[in-house]
């Protein structure tokens, strides 16, 4: 923990707590994080997902043998003529997996495929497409070169040294690698365990029914999905209803019980101040109104041991609060680093859109693109913080900085998008 309280942080930063700008709130909570200490040794395939716990150090050299990077024959560099042809007597054959058991002589080559091991006296390969055989009489073109198409041993990788460092997430491409090293069990951290609610008079869970006035609970589900592909370990404390009493038990049991807590609704003007008096008594919390559209309101803080997260109520500002502000820090706490900013990149905008200066703007988008190959974006329609269809159209949010005012179409703008690939 940082020695710095969040209480002294709000003090010691000149910051307008009606109008937080996206950066700085995320900065401020960034102070705060410290990566889980504990750790796991599990089987490769399992640590999809997870972050390394410690440096993987490949135990051999990779490639482990001097092998050829193209179908061709091996030789003497030594016996090829930079300005004209070759011929040299083919010996026998190395492939894959099957090496080639003596040595290549002058005059000599050996047939080989991509990934045989260059056999010894050999440094150089040609392609077949710069050959021609007339039996095991082989005649290369003019113009190649000693130790071409060749890959040394350790070439990508040296015994010894440090495959994937410590704080890596752990995505397919990594499974591979780790499993091409001949390594079946790696040191991952624990699971972050976050405990989450909804907080609502209005709101029902799916399976009962809905009286007057009152809503389905649709922010767990969202959090559930978005929690669940960040690998937490996920405790879901269900609807909360807007009673002091009710509220300080579950902030307290979900403290005790978790990482991080994350609730939705109850922290916007008017509904966060007996919060706000509760929280100050659990822990320590800061309000803030962000300038950004949707999900002004946004609090953050310590409760015990536990970071928390008090996201809007809307359904939309939950999952752009979540992805702004949420994923970073939960990707700091589970050990990752670096941890990268989402990327953002242009794309012309092909609607009108509205936008106010000052607070930063997610606009739900679809991008595609043209037969040109250029990147276009559209808005979804119907932009309301509570139309969770807007997200369900998007395949990428819309990001409007500060400074823009309303967008004509064909400006470039910056596109976040919403899917990775698998
Ligand atoms: P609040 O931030 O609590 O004032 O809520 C803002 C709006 O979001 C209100 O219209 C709530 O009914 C709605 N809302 C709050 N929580 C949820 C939830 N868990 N699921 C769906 N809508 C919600
Ligand atoms: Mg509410």
């Amino acid at each position: 923990m940082s020695a710095l309280t969040i209480a002294q942080a709000s003090c010691a930063d000149d910051y307008d707590p009606n109008s937080m700008p996206v950066a700085k709130a995320r900065a401020f909570i960034h102070q705060f994080l410290e990566p889980v200490r504990g750790t796991l040794r599990v089987p490769v395939r399992s640590a999809l997902g997870r972050v390394l716990a410690e440096d993987v150090v490949s135990p051999v050299d990779v490639p482990s043998h001097r092998n050829s990077a193209m179908d061709g024959w091996a030789m003497r560099g030594a016996d090829l003529k930079a300005d004209g042809e070759a011929t040299l007597a083919e010996i026998g054959s190395s492939f894959a997996g099957r090496p080639f058991a003596g040595a290549v002589g002058p005059g000599q080559c050996v047939r080989i495929m991509t990934g045989g091991v260059v056999p010894q006296g050999a440094d150089t390969v040609v392609m077949q497409e710069r050959a021609k055989a007339n039996g095991k009489s082989i005649t290369f073109a003019p113009g190649q070169k000693t130790a071409q198409n060749v890959r040394e041993a350790g070439e990508d990788l040296k015994r010894g040294s440090v495959a994937l460092a410590r704080g890596k997430l752990v995505r397919p491409a990594e499974l591979g690698l780790i499993a091409s090293l001949g390594i079946g069990e790696v040191a991952v951290y624990r699971p972050l365990r976050v405990a989450f609610f909804s907080t609502g008079d209005e709101l029902k869970s799916v399976g009962s029914l809905l009286g007057e006035g009152e809503i389905y609970d649709s922010n767990r589900y969202t959090l559930h999905g978005m929690l669940t592909r960040l690998g937490c370990e996920l405790l879901d404390m269900g609807v909360v209803r807007d009673e002091p009493a009710a509220l300080e038990a579950a902030f307290a049991q979900a403290a005790a019980n978790a990482d991080v807590v994350i609730t939705s609704g109850g922290v916007s003007v008017g509904e966060a101040d007996f919060v706000k008096d509760m929280l100050g008594k659990l822990g320590e919390v800061v309000f803030w109104k962000i300038a950004m559209k949707p999900g002004r309101p946004l609090a953050y803080g310590k409760i015990g041991g536990a970071h928390f997260f008090g996201l809007p109520g809307n359904p939309v500002s939950v999952m752009v609060t979540f992805y702004q502000f949420v994923r970073d820090a939960l990707l700091v706490l589970s050990g990752a680093n670096p941890v990268q900013a989402l990327p953002t990149f242009a794309a012309s905008c092909s609607a009108r859109l509205k936008k106010a200066p000052g607070r930063t703007e997610f606009q739900r988008g679809v991008l595609t693109v043209g037969a040109d190959g250029a990147l276009s974006v559209r808005p979804t329609g119907e932009q309301g913080s509570g139309i969770l269809k807007s997200m369900s159209e998007a395949n990428c949010f819309i990001v409007l900085g500060d400074a823009t005012g309303n967008v004509e179409p064909g400006t470039l703008v910056q596109v976040q998008m919403l899917e990775g690939l698998v």
